[in-house]
Parts: structure tokens; sequence; C-alpha cells
């Protein structure tokens, strides 16, 4: 199966690693075994995941991407096939997908974003002059190849006439637009939703639509509320709920909305309003972000505790010690207030020496515990990383001076 551990064998071709994958396809680096080892990405469709529709969808998405030739599209090479799969032969994209290109930067600069939206409109400007609709534009399927971008995956693309309409559902429901979602019901315009939300996604960090269901959804864009409300509805109800990490995220996304808002809103009532909401919402962050704290306190000494026990129980081992002894380095020099790399650097080693001592450990209370502490430690490695890419990212936008961002800025990071 193409989803199994060993990549396929092809006969022109050594594949590799695995670059990524979606609903039917693997996709593996791969070089060509002659003309100098030319690099390319092979993409894997098994034959047995293929039915009647989806083959349909394949045939499609090879006859589209045979006959069209643009610098923001990815490029098919060739195709094969032998009795277990089918082989799409394409140029390699060593940039990765768009989705892992923003959540590795949290979001874009404007100007980055800009520039990948230009190059976005090319290609689908190009593909609308011939009739064809894409259909599930997503980051995921949006490539990165030296800073350029190649639109790719065309397994839901269809030859549609502006006045076509279909009623087939294709692609995923956060990109969706609300005539797919609501009605089942679309034309070829519906590719334009998708690039409106994956802007919005490019500058934010996330989905404007973020659900967990697909009656969340739905709710959210039928709904007429703007983003931010929504947002600050979800911050209340978390923090309602004694959620009060969740909550002070939530309130800092929606200041990200707000305070752009007091600079462009032109209409002096309306701006005082904003503003004085604004302030409303620094406040509650500002005592989240001590609540947060004395939380994190609490859960340090719990997780001390548990870690002495730990260390009791592995006097015989002294790798074990060593990992343990890496840890509370790490975690006293949070706890002074250190968050920046060398901390996260020290966090890293002790989760390196745990988990190899963890492979190893037989079953019996102290792999549990063990096992405890290398998921707390997990956690605080995590937090420590997206804290200092916050820090990272407001250093970059911090060109942008004024006091009312400032204080945002203190209020969304948590000590
Ligand atoms: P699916 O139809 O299963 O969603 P995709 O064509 O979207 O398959 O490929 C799945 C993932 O594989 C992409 O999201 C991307 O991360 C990676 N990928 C696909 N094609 C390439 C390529 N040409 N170069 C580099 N990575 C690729
Ligand atoms: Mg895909």
């Amino acid at each position: 199966m193409a989803a199994g551990f060993a990549p396929p064998k092809l006969a022109e071709f050594i594949l590799t690693e695995r670059l990524g994958s979606g609903t039917y396809a693997v996709v593996y680096k791969a070089y060509r075994k002659k003309d100098n080892r030319e690099v390319v990405a092979v993409k894997v469709v098994s034959k047995k995941s293929l039915n009647k529709a989806s083959m349909e969808n394949l045939l499609t998405e090879i006859e589209i991407l045979k006959t069209v030739k643009h610098p923001h599209i990815v490029q098919l090479k060739d195709f094969q096939w032998d009795s277990e799969n089918i082989y799409l032969i394409m140029e390699f994209c060593s940039g990765g997908d768009l989705s892992r290109f923003i959540r590795s930067r949290r979001l874009l600069p404007e100007h980055v974003a800009r520039r990948f939206l230009q190059q976005l409109a090319s290609a689908l400007k190009f593909l609308n002059e011939r009739n064809i609709s894409h259909l599930d534009l997503k980051p995921q399927n949006i490539l990165l190849s030296g800073g350029t971008l190649k639109l790719a995956d065309f397994g839901f693309a269809q030859y549609m006439s502006p006045w076509d309409e279909r009623h087939v559902l294709r692609g995923s429901p956060l990109y969706m637009a609300p005539e797919m979602v609501c009605n089942r019901q679309y034309d070829a315009r519906a590719d334009l939703w998708s690039v409106g939300v994956i802007l919005y996604e490019a500058l934010f960090g996330h989905p404007p639509f973020a659900s967990r269901s697909y009656a969340e959804i739905e709710e959210k864009i039928r709904s007429n509320r703007p983003i931010e409300t929504m947002l600050v509805m979800e911050a209340v109800s978390k923090d309602q709920s004694g959620d009060y990490a969740a909550a002070l995220s939530l309130y800092c996304q929606s200041l990200e909305h707000f305070v752009p808002a007091v600079h462009y809103e032109t209409d002096a009532q309306r701006k005082e309003a904003i503003r004085k909401k604004v302030k409303q919402y620094i406040s509650r962050a500002e005592d989240l972000k001590a609540l947060v704290a004395s939380n994190n306190k609490i859960s340090f000494a719990q997780a001390k505790t548990t870690r002495d026990l730990l260390k009791e129980m592995s006097r015989g081992s002294p790798r074990l010690i060593a990992g343990l002894e890496l840890a509370s380095a790490a975690v006293a020099k949070e706890e002074e207030g250190d968050d920046g790399h060398d901390t996260l650097d020290l966090y890293q080693q002790s989760l390196g020496e745990l988990l190899l001592m963890l492979a190893a450990e037989p079953v019996g209370r102290r792999r549990e515990l063990l096992h405890g502490e290398i998921k707390c430690l997990m956690a605080r490695a995590e937090y420590l990383k997206e804290q200092l890419k916050m820090r990272e990212t407001q250093a970059e936008a911090s060109m942008d001076r004024d006091p009312l961002s400032e204080s945002v800025k203190s209020s969304c990071c948590v000590q």
C-alpha cells in the first residue's frame, strides 16, 4: 500500500523521504537514476484506494496538469503505473507547503503575504482563462520552491465554464465557500472565497473560521458577526470555564484585529468605542496573564514532587538521574524568569535523554512516572517555543510604536 513504511519501487527513480500525504496519496522525494540524478517529487496513489469517483478525479488531475504550464503551477513531468499504484512525477518544491511555512513562522509579514497572493492570483487567472477551477485551495496544497509559490494538488479540479453549477462537495470545509458549506451548490467563483481564507491565515496564523466540527463552521459562516467579535465571545466562554491559557490566547487574537481597527476607523464615536473595548480586553488579558503564571507555579511545584520521587526510584541508573537533573536545571532556569533559547535547549537536551531511557524502561510504576514527566517537559518546551516565536514576531512588527500596540504586546506574553 502507498501508505506503508517503505517507499514503493520505480524503475527509473530512487524514492527516498516522505514529503507529505493527503487523502489518497503519499508524496516522496526521489532521484532520477539517470540524467544527473534530477530531484523530483513522486505522488503515489494506491489503486486499491481508488473508487470510480476518485479514479476520475485522478485522471482529471493528470489531464489538467499535463496541459497547463505556468511558473506558479507545479509541473507534472510524467506519470507511470504498475499493478499496485499510479505515480505522478512532479517538479520538487524544496520549501514544503504553505501550511508548514506559516506555522513555522506563526504568521507572515504583509509584504510576504502580498507577494504570495500576487503569485496565486496569476496562477488562478491563467486557470480561469482555461475554464479550470481548482476547488481545493488551501495552504496544504500550495507549495514553495525557492521563495516562489506553486499551486499543486489538482485532485478535485474541474473543467467548469462560468455558468456551470455543481453539487458534489469538494475541498476542505475550513476553506470552502459558504454556498458549498450551506447550500451544497457552487460554481467557478468558489475558489475566490478560499483565496480570502488563505490570505487571512497567512496574516493571522490561523483560518478565520477555525472550528472543531462542520456544524460549527456553518454556524460561524452563516452568522453576520465580525470575526473579532466571535473571538471575544470564545475568549469569554473559555474564561468562564476556567481555561485561562486558552482565554488569554483568544483575547490576544482578538486584539490583533481591534488594534488596527482603532487606526483605520474614521468615525470618531466608533473609534472611541473600539478604543474602550481594547482597553477592557487588555486589562482582562493582564489579569489572565497573572492567573496563568500562578497556575504555572502550582504545576511547577507538583511536577517537582513527581521528579523527586522519580529520582528516588532511579538511584541505580545514573543516566536516568542525569536526564532528570537536566530537567530540573531547565525548570529552575525557567522559574528564574529565563524563558529564552538557553532554557529551551536544556529542556530539549533533557527530553532527548529521557526519551532514550523511556524506550528501554520496562513496564511498571517508574515507567508510568517517567512517561508523565516527559509529557510535562514536552508541554513546557512547546509553550516556551510559542512564547519565543511570539516575541520574535512582535519584535519584527515593532516598527509600529504606538502605545496601544505596546501594551498589547506586554499583556499577551506570559512570563
Ligand atoms: P493529496 O491529494 O493526497 O492531498 P498532495 O498533492 O496535496 O496530495 O500532496 C500531499 C502533500 O505532499 C502536500 O501537502 C505537500 O506537503 C507534499 N508535496 C506534494 N507535492 C510536492 C512537491 N512537488 N514537492 C514537495 N512536496 C510536495
Ligand atoms: Mg492535498
